[in-house]
């Protein structure tokens, strides 16, 4: 059982390519029962999958770009539509621009829910490089690992799942790592003062220990839901 009723619950979590939204957003969802939703792991399901969607956001992504509002609002909808969001969602790499920030409350808006909080990962840019460079996955579970900072406690097996099978993203590089800063800065960053104004921000230092980060987004969560 989860530790606090998040029934309803939107949180947001904002911040550049490895600032460690995914690795929170999990840790999150397991400690208070909330759902994971992110706009690159079902984007990347779909360029696997090789929808419509999916080969228009391909190349986009590849380069480290922003792909469309119309194609990430769109899936974003369809996940949104499940039904097990109703234990309340974590928004991990959503919204990323102004556009899609306006949608969601819209959406929100429409189905008598709000944005319980968008927080704020605060991390040095020049940091960012290592962390994505380094980021790994297990292939069947999905748990996150790196190189230098979260190795398996046992070589080559999933601390989680005990697969001994990982994989890396194609975007994972130093090269895409600057254009998707130049990105984050130039469409993501405005949303700060956007739901500072709404007054939903929080945030965090994100250079932490992952357990003090968790620790710090726990309490968040608890004061706005419990
Ligand atoms: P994001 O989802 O924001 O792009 P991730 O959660 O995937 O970021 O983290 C990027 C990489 O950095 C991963 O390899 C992860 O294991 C590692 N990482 C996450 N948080 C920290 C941290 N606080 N300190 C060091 N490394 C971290
Ligand atoms: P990271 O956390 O490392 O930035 P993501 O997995 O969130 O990576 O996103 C990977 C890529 O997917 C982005 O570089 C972008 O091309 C695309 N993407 C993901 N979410 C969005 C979004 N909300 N709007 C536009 N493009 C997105
Ligand atoms: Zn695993």
């Amino acid at each position: 059982m989860s530790e606090t009723m998040t029934k309803g619950a939107v949180l947001i979590l904002l911040g550049p390519p490895g600032a460690g939204k995914g690795t929170q957003a999990r840790m999150l969802e397991e400690r208070f029962g909330l759902v994971q939703l992110s706009t690159g792991d079902l984007l990347r399901a779909a360029v696997a999958a090789g929808t419509e969607a999916g080969l228009a956001a391909r190349s986009v992504m590849e380069a480290g770009g922003l792909v469309s509002d119309e194609i990430v609002l769109a899936i974003l909808k369809d996940r949104l539509a499940e039904p097990d969001t109703v234990r309340g969602v974590i928004l991990d790499g959503f919204p990323r621009t102004p556009g899609q920030a306006e949608a969601l409350d819209a959406l929100l808006a429409g189905q008598g829910l709000s944005i319980s909080a968008a927080i704020s990962m605060e991390v040095d840019d020049a940091a960012m490089v290592t962390r994505v460079s380094g980021r790994y996955t297990c292939a069947s579970c999905g748990e996150g690992y790196h190189d230098s900072f979260k190795q398996p406690a046992q070589a080559g097996t999933c601390d989680k799942c005990g697969s001994g099978d990982f994989k890396r993203r194609a975007d994972d590089n130093a090269e895409t790592v600057g254009a998707r800063l130049t990105a984050y800065h130039a469409s993501t960053a405005p949303l700060i003062a956007y739901y500072e104004q709404r007054g939903v921000l929080r945030s965090v230092d994100g250079m932490g220990a992952i357990d003090t980060i968790a620790a710090d987004l726990g309490a968040i969560v608890t004061d706005i839901t419990g």
